[in-house]
Parts: C-alpha cells; structure tokens; sequence
C-alpha cells in the first residue's frame, strides 16, 4: 500500500513535469518574436593582394521615368527581371573598402543621411560591423560628388573620416563647388551642389581637400579611370594587384534590368547624357571582351560582377559574383 502510494504519487509527478515542460515549450515555439533585422552590410573579397570590402549604404526605389527610353519596352525588360512597378524599381547604393596592407582607401561614401531618406545612410554602421574604424581610413577616393557618394564625408558640419585626404577629379569639384553654377541650377538639382559643398568645406578647412587633374596611379594598384558623361569629372578606380583587377566603375548604369539588356537608355542624372551613353556602350564592349572584375555603385549588392554580350545579340547581362569565402 506504501509503495503503490508512493509509485503513483511518482508517476503523477512525472505526468505534471512533462505537462509543465509542454506547457512552457509549445507556446513559446509559437510565438518566437520575428528579428526584422537584416545582416550587416559588407562583403568581403580579394584581389590580388589586395582586400576589398563591399559597404552597403542602403536602398531605395528608382521611378523609371527618370530613364530616356520607350516607355513600353522599359516596362518589358523590366518585367522580365520581375520588376512589376516601373514607378518603384529596387536599387541599392554601395561604396568600396581597399586595403592595400599599407593603406585604407574608401571608394565612395553613400549619402550619410543627407540625400535619399533613411533607407540610404548606413555605410558608417556597416564600416563598423566589417571590423574598420573611420580614423583608420587613409584616402576616400570620389568617383564623382553627386550626394549619394559624397555625403558620407561629414556630419554636423565635421569631417567623418578625421585622417582622410579627400580627392576627386577637379573637373568634377569646379562644377560642384561653383557658386554660380549652383545660382543658376534648376530648384530641384539645389540639394546635390549643397550636400556637395558642405561635404567638402571642412576638409577644404582642414587642408585635406585634394581635387586633382592628372590619371596618374594615386596609390599603389589604384589608378583614376576615364568614365565621362555622368558629371563633368566622373571617374572610375581601377585596382589592380598580383595580376587580379577590379574596375570600380562609380554610375555607368543605375537601372540593371534596363540599361544592361539596352546600354543606349539614359537617365537624368546624367549631367551629359549623350556623352554618358557613349562612354557606356564603349565601356561594355571592352569589359566584356576582357572579363574584367566591376565595382558597380548600383547593381545589387554587392555590386560585383562581371558583364557578358547576351545571346540574344542586343545588349548585355550582369553576371554577379559568387558569395565565397575568403582566406
Ligand atoms: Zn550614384
């Protein structure tokens, strides 16, 4: 009588524990809070000796009818990349990291919060989570100043990268730095001469401001690259080291469903868009006969890749790159 006594209360014991276990389990498995919250920003890949470091700077939506095309077949190549809404096309910017083992040079800086709304702004968050500091950057190399590569220079009128020289082409300082120019910009073209200025005005104070006019190499296995039309001193980076290179290529193409497949359709933010046009068709001829590896501002991150001639004769496709580890 004791023991079936105490075998029962030990079986009742037993039936509550797991009662209680999954009493405490099943609910919580239902309603595992969602962590909306993306990865960091940054993908890491080598060239040559040379480690670069793609920074997302966010996204935002394109309205196509900012691109100089038919109407009718930019709404068809962009549906064939599943792009249903031509007033709000998916597009991301991003900038580039390049350590040379000497020196850290960062190849554009997003828009800093300045241009774009909060979708854009993040690269100083993501240059963080990659394991750099801005103090430690070196050089920040502009392919050109328009806002959403140049802002991320400065904050509350200061400079964000405190060791940094800030160069770009001169052509493209002149024209954005010009009070005149600015006085006679249409209203809605303001916004990219102010974020421009108040970009470069604490480095010019601290004598850190360094346009230059030449296409000499900058750095080691850096070297400006001609790309003209976007604005008047648009200018790749070509990195090359060991052999490897990789051709920062700054705004030859913002729409990647309709500018690779038909390279000839522009866009307004090009400041010379017959020039920009031309330089595009020239540009993809050569890196797709050559296989040259792209840092490309706004092709999905991380906007490296390759170009190759389409089967279909007319036109390219962008051949991003593969997510591999690095060594
Ligand atoms: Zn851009």
């Amino acid at each position: 009588m004791k023991i079936s006594t105490i075998t029962s209360r030990s079986v009742l014991a037993v039936s509550l524990a797991f009662a209680g276990t999954f009493a405490a389990v099943a609910p919580a498995q239902a309603a595992a809070p969602m962590q909306h919250k993306q990865v960091p920003g940054y993908y890491r890949a080598m060239i040559g000796d040379y480690e670069v470091t793609a920074l997302h700077d966010g996204g935002g939506n394109v309205d196509t009818k900012i691109l100089h095309g038919d109407p009718a077949l930019i709404e068809s190549l962009l549906a064939r990349s599943f792009e249903n809404d031509p007033k709000s096309v998916a597009a991301t910017v991003q900038a580039y990291l390049v350590n040379t083992g000497s020196k850290l040079v960062l190849i554009d800086t997003g828009a800093g919060g300045h241009w774009g709304g909060p979708t854009l702004g993040k690269l100083m968050q993501n240059l963080k989570a990659s394991g750099y500091k801005p103090e430690q950057v070196d050089l920040v190399l502009l392919t050109h100043l328009h806002a959403d590569h140049a802002g991320g220079i400065y904050q509350n009128g200061k400079r964000v990268f405190p060791n940094a020289t800030v160069m770009m082409k001169k052509a493209d300082a002149d024209f954005w730095l010009s009070k005149e120019i600015t006085a006679k910009a249409p209203e809605d073209a303001k916004i990219f001469f102010k974020v421009a200025q108040d970009a470069a005005a604490p480095y010019i104070a601290a004598g850190k401001w360094q346009p230059y006019e030449g296409m000499d190499e900058i750095v080691p296995g850096i070297a400006p690259y001609a790309i003209s039309g976007h604005t008047p001193g648009h200018t790749g980076y070509m990195i090359s080291s060991k052999g490897q290179s990789l051709l920062v290529w700054g705004d030859v193409a913002h729409v990647t469903a309709v500018q690779m497949p038909h390279p000839e359709i522009g866009i307004d933010y090009d400041s010379d868009g017959a020039t920009a046009i031309k330089t595009r068709a020239a540009l993809l001829v050569k890196l797709a006969a050559d296989n040259t590896m792209i840092a490309a501002a706004h092709m999905p991150f991380p906007g490296l890749g390759r170009v190759r001639k389409a089967d279909t004769g007319v036109g390219y496709d962008w051949v991003p790159t593969t997510f591999l580890n690095v060594k």
